[in-house]
């Protein structure tokens, strides 16, 4: 199921054109269904709230992602895969470390150094 989650996440973002990441789903098995739960989106406009982190949240998902069998089979490529990300670091809970980035980052269109925004393939 993490694997499926996981790769569900890096999948969102790259329907999405790169604009959005639904991430931290947790699965709870019960009465022979998967119920996820706590759902957290990174958008490129910061729209979802205090745990949209934006394009910095998504580069923290990706540079903390190893793609799995799951995401070969889609085709997915992670472009934060040789990238240094501080390990160990969930992206809901560092939201006030890295406020003043988060800030130029959005005035900026919340343009990111290692991926463009591309038409989504999906909306
Ligand atoms: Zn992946």
């Amino acid at each position: 199921m993490h694997e499926l989650l996981t790769a569900f996440c890096h999948w969102t973002w790259y329907i999405s054109g790169h604009k959005y990441m639904v991430c931290d789903l947790q699965g709870v098995y019960s009465n022979g269904k998967y119920i996820l739960t706590d759902p957290a989106i990174h958008s490129f406009d910061q729209q979802f709230g205090s745990t949209d982190l934006g394009t910095l949240g998504m580069e923290r998902v990706l540079g903390n992602h190893k793609c799995n069998i799951i995401c070969s089979v889609l085709g997915l490529d992670n472009p934060m895969k040789n990238e240094y990300v501080q390990p160990g670091q969930r992206p809901t809970t560092y939201s006030f470390q890295v406020t003043e980035e988060m800030l130029l980052r959005k005035a900026n269109g919340g343009k990111s150094n290692y991926f463009k925004f591309l038409d989504p393939i999906f909306e």
